[in-house]
């Protein structure tokens, strides 16, 4: 069959996710589809992966993909009659610590929500499932009863056949040339002639970069990625393993995490794979470009990278070095900054999607398929995907940014990622225009869609180093000084520099109507200000907006900074013509000066009406440079936002500071939003639920005439009674508070699950979130909440602010 000149959608790489992709949209009734393939199937990172399939994740949303991908590849070559060899063997995941430990078992409490019985094990236990293994030196393990390892060109190859035959269509050794744009349609070059379609994905694997050039002339970014080299070798056969084999079945996968490598039995050898922290980037020179065709090529063999791994496997399971070397496999591998996936909307561009940069594409390729189905056919996905969404990178990511992270998160592919801790590599990306202050104050920083911003202020003699924050533990060297902070907002004045809010702002005849028709409530009065949600077609939570209205139809939307692209999109997607939405994000950074002396702070400095209540905001002047002074605190006391120039900006907060105000950080702000009931974005609001079981009704407003997104589901909902319901409790924590997606049970049953968790420095307690089944959601039911494996008392609390309830300290 030749190619065909047109599809609805043509699908850019053929391995192992571009097919994925094709599958499932052919499985959803999306048949013309055509995926071009430069080459064979599977000729870039497909081929030779070693194909492990893990269903360990610390990520929820990573973890459901691989989830739905190994119970997809358990019946995919009977589904598709196409023979596969699949083995599920189980795992063991090694702890060397007691920190490692407190992850397994949280991610054991995320798997067994997810259906998947995983067992926290002793080291002699760990022995049972892995006789060959040396357990003197561990703390415990975790056994993963669904991981194994699939061959990745039969797993391509089976779901191609899926595709083609319900009627997809496979284009082999058919490079794509480019894209240009006709009314309204891409049309997609080959050498073998044009495709026009409605929709393009670039599901190129380590050429995706190059691929998303093409775009830049449509409104595209280059997308932030880098190509390392992974490399893993397989031994000769062991007579050892061959015996027991023949006697017990294969061994099950083996990863030591603390010292960074996969061992698994490959036949009658093994086959080890280290991610070591003397990495190596390629084609990242001029001199040493990416080639044009790399397919079915690998690197040259490196030992020395990865001796030391060699010889710590030695010493764990001693059968590994008792034979020579069969193979050693070093080939690329794409990396996106925080090594996840890019799947869904290409940033800028209309009807294009991504679907590349994998590390684990074997283990994650099938669900991968699904969740670009989804966003292609509807726009949406099942389960939050924020965690792989291409927007969550912006306009900082230069080359050397991807390379610096990429080298990072390789040589930590394995790594616990402490709630207190930061990322060292590729920073200062995005600096406020008080950044050399905020940091000669102590500021330990942290970045924030690349815009550097305080968590806490250090003092003399603290301990600011990595390793003191290698801790799931609420305490540390800024623990004091988070106090101190949050009390001082309390009982005074508190400053801290915001830069990076994303501001949009929305103007033209017929903006207010068209807002209204938006936004699941109402909208405010000019000089005042209002939280809006959006939902999607579902009623889910797309986003939350702070809306300022500053005439008729004037308005400047402010959201959190990583949202930036995300809900600039939301709003531009669906712009009518003749309003104009333009994003200022750049133009303004913002201070927050809360407590309540902030009154009496503003006197001395500003020319503000300061008698102007709650919510609205005016502009006025500070320190003597003009500013909007916004009348609201996400900390929940008195206090303003100031939105003023980078260039003003430094004499505001000099007089801020010489007025008394004490810095305070991201980690006071968390806390003090907690006790207030404030939700963080893509922590409690996100579309894993809807704006009622979120417990947003207050700012849903169905007698409006106005219809809105999701306004039909969520009457739906609320007629047949919301399933769950959003919480929040306070927790008679131990030495952790509740991180995200911690389970809640009742009565040994799981009936929830936690969204955010934290210390409340006013209240004096262990605050969680998060939605429980509905009939549960009564204050004063006792539940417990699973952190770290144990499980602790947790109390649901009224509807209502911990903190301030009738929230008179803010209205003061
Ligand atoms: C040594 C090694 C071991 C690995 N082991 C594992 C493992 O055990 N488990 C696991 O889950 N993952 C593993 N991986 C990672 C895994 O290989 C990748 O994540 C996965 O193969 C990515 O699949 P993909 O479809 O995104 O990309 P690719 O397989 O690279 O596919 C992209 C395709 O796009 C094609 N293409 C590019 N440009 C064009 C164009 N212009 N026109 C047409 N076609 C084009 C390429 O030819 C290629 O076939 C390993 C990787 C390496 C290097």
């Amino acid at each position: 069959m030749s190619l065909p000149s047109t599809a609805r959608v043509v699908i850019i790489g053929g391995g192992v996710v571009g097919v994925s992709t094709l599958y499932h949209l052919a499985k959803a009734g999306w048949t013309d589809c055509v995926l071009l393939e430069k080459n064979e199937l599977t000729a870039g990172s497909t081929w030779h992966a070693a194909g492990n399939c893990p269903s360990f994740s610390a990520s929820w949303s990573v973890m459901n993909m691989q989830r739905y991908g190994l119970e997809m590849y358990t019946t995919l070559a009977e589904d598709v009659e196409y023979p596969i060899n699949y083995n599920v063997t189980g795992s063991v995941r090694l702890a060397h610590s007691d920190a490692r430990m407190q992850e397994f078992e949280k991610v054991a409490g995320m798997g067994r929500y997810q259906g998947i019985d995983m067992k926290i094990c002793s080291p002699e236990e760990l022995q049972q499932y892995h006789p060959f293994m040396e357990t003197h030196d561990l703390a415990g393990g975790l056994w993963d009863p669904v991981d194994g390892d699939i061959d990745p060109s039969q797993l391509t190859q089976a779901m191609a056949k899926g595709a083609r035959d319900l009627g997809a269509h496979i284009e082999r050794f058919c490079p794509a040339k480019g894209v240009s744009r006709e009314n309204g349609e891409w049309i997609v070059h080959t050498e073998k002639g044009d495709i026009r379609c409605e929709i393009v994905v670039n599901a190129a694997g380590y050429y995706a970069q190059k691929v998303s050039e093409w775009f830049i002339p449509f409104g595209g970014r280059q997308t932030p990625a880098a190509v390392m080299a992974h490399q893993y070798f397989l031994t000769e056969e062991i007579p050892e393993l061959r015996a027991w084999t023949q006697e017990n079945g294969k061994l099950p996968l083996l990863r030591d995490v603390d010292s960074s490598y996969y061992l698994r039995q490959d036949t009658f050898s093994l086959n080890l794979g280290p991610y070591e922290n003397t990495c190596k980037a390629h084609w990242i020179t001029p001199d040493d470009p990416m080639p044009e065709d790399f397919s079915f090529q690998l690197y040259p063999d490196d030992f020395d990278r990865i001796e030391w791994h060699i010889e710590d496997a030695m010493a764990r399971v001693p059968i590994l070095g008792s034979q020579g070397v069969q193979r050693n496999i070093n080939g690329p591998i794409p990396y996106a900054p925080d090594g996840n996936p890019m799947i869904g909307p290409m940033p800028g561009v209309p009807n294009a999607f991504e679907a590349h940069s994998f590390t684990f594409g074997i283990a994650q390729g099938g669900g991968a398929g699904k969740v670009a189905a989804e966003w292609i056919i509807e726009g949406m996905t099942e389960w939050d995907m924020w965690s792989c969404d291409p927007r969550r990178y912006t306009d900082y990511t230069d080359q050397q940014y991807c390379i610096d992270k990429a080298m990072e998160i390789y040589g930590n592919e394995y790594a616990m990622h402490f709630p207190h801790h930061v990322w060292p590599a590729a920073r200062n990306r995005k600096l406020s225009p008080v950044h050399a202050k905020v940091v000669e104050l102590g500021g330990q920083m942290d970045a924030f869609n690349g815009w550097e911003r305080a968590n806490w202020f250090a003092q003399e003699g603290d301990d600011t180093s990595e390793a003191a924050t290698h801790t799931w533990d609420r305490t540390g060297p800024w623990t004091l000084r988070v106090r101190e902070e949050c009390e001082a907002v309390r009982d005074g004045v508190g400053v801290l520099d915001l830069p990076g809010f994303s501001r949009f702002s929305l103007s033209g005849d017929g903006a207010a109507e068209w807002l209204r028709g938006r936004i699941a409530g109402s909208l405010c009065k000019i000089g005042r200000m209002t939280l809006a949600y959006f939902a999607d077609a579902r009623g889910r939570i797309l986003t939350e907006m702070s809306i300022l209205r500053h005439g008729e139809e004037e308005f400047t939307l402010i959201t959190a900074a990583a949202a930036q692209w995300h809900d600039f999109e939301v709003l531009k997607n669906a712009l009518p013509e003749g309003l104009a939405l333009v994003d200022r994000t750049r133009e303004l950074s913002t201070l927050i000066v809360t407590g309540p002396k902030s009154r009496v702070l503003f006197a001395e400095i500003s020319d503000g009406d300061l008698a102007r209540g709650w919510l609205t905001h005016q502009q006025a002047t500070v320190a003597g440079k003009p500013a909007m002074l916004v009348r609201v605190s996400f900390a929940g006391e008195l206090g303003w936002e100031v939105h003023a120039s980078f260039e003003d900006m430094p004499a505001i907060y000099d007089a801020v500071l010489a007025c008394g105000a004490k810095p305070f950080g991201m980690f006071a702000l968390n806390s003090l939003r907690i006790e207030k009931g404030y939700r963080s974005w893509k922590g409690d609001l996100s579309t894993d639920y809807t704006l009622l079981e979120g417990g947003l009704d207050r700012f849903v407003k169905f007698d409006k005439t106005q219809d809105f997104p999701g306004k039909t589901a969520l009457l739906t909902e609320r007629q047949r009674g919301v399933a769950k319901r959003f919480v929040q409790m306070i927790v008679e924590a131990g030495e952790a508070d509740a991180p995200y997606m911690s389970t809640i049970w009742s009565d040994d049953a799981i009936v929830g699950e936690t969204t955010s968790g934290d210390w409340g420095y006013r209240v004096g307690a262990s605050i969680a979130f998060g939605t429980v089944k509905a009939e549960l959601a009564v204050p004063g039911t006792e539940l417990e909440i699973e952190i770290f494996g144990k499980r602790y008392k947790a109390v649901v609390q009224p509807d209502q602010p911990l903190w301030d309830p009738e929230n008179a300290r803010i209205r003061a």
